[in-house]
Protein backbone atom coordinates (compact mmCIF):
# COMPACT_ATOMS: atom_id res chain seq x y z
CA UNK A 1 0.00 0.00 0.00
CA UNK A 2 1.36 3.00 -0.90
CA UNK A 3 1.71 6.54 1.29
CA UNK A 4 2.35 10.13 0.86
CA UNK A 5 2.39 13.33 2.85
CA UNK A 6 1.12 15.96 2.65
CA UNK A 7 3.29 19.62 1.56
CA UNK A 8 2.10 22.48 3.66
CA UNK A 9 1.84 25.84 1.22
CA UNK A 10 2.21 28.98 2.54
CA UNK A 11 0.48 31.94 1.61
CA UNK A 12 0.81 35.53 2.90
CA UNK A 13 -2.31 36.86 1.72
CA UNK A 14 -4.58 33.14 1.87
CA UNK A 15 -4.95 30.03 4.39
CA UNK A 16 -2.33 27.72 3.78
CA UNK A 17 -2.99 25.10 1.88
CA UNK A 18 -1.81 21.33 1.80
CA UNK A 19 -0.77 19.71 -1.48
CA UNK A 20 -1.00 15.59 -1.68
CA UNK A 21 2.51 14.20 -3.00
CA UNK A 22 0.94 11.52 -4.47
CA UNK A 23 -2.07 13.85 -7.00
CA UNK A 24 -0.99 17.04 -6.50
CA UNK A 25 -4.55 17.72 -5.37
CA UNK A 26 -4.80 21.21 -2.85
CA UNK A 27 -6.55 20.47 0.74
CA UNK A 28 -7.44 23.52 3.69
CA UNK A 29 -6.82 20.95 5.88
CA UNK A 30 -3.86 17.95 6.21
CA UNK A 31 -7.03 14.82 6.29
CA UNK A 32 -5.37 11.91 7.56
CA UNK A 33 -6.26 10.49 3.91
CA UNK A 34 -6.28 12.58 0.82
CA UNK A 35 -9.93 13.06 -0.56
CA UNK A 36 -9.05 13.02 -3.81
CA UNK A 37 -6.88 10.07 -4.38
CA UNK A 38 -7.58 8.05 -1.39
CA UNK A 39 -3.78 7.69 -0.08
CA UNK A 40 -3.20 7.13 3.38
CA UNK A 41 -1.13 10.26 5.01
CA UNK A 42 1.86 11.12 7.07
CA UNK A 43 2.63 14.19 8.69
CA UNK A 44 2.49 17.26 6.84
CA UNK A 45 6.03 18.48 5.46
CA UNK A 46 7.16 21.90 5.75
CA UNK A 47 8.39 23.16 2.60
CA UNK A 48 9.25 26.83 2.78
CA UNK A 49 10.34 27.25 -1.40
CA UNK A 50 6.04 27.17 -1.60
CA UNK A 51 6.29 30.98 0.07
CA UNK A 52 6.21 32.37 -3.68
CA UNK A 53 4.55 35.45 -2.54
CA UNK A 54 6.98 36.39 -0.41
CA UNK A 55 9.56 36.88 -3.26
CA UNK A 56 8.17 39.95 -4.58
CA UNK A 57 5.64 38.05 -7.10
CA UNK A 58 3.06 41.42 -7.68
CA UNK A 59 6.33 43.86 -8.13
ZN1 LIG B 1 -3.92 12.69 -3.30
Amino acid sequence: MKSAHWIQRTHLFRPDEYICSACDASCKKPYKVCPSCGTTMKKAKYDSSWVDEAEGFYT
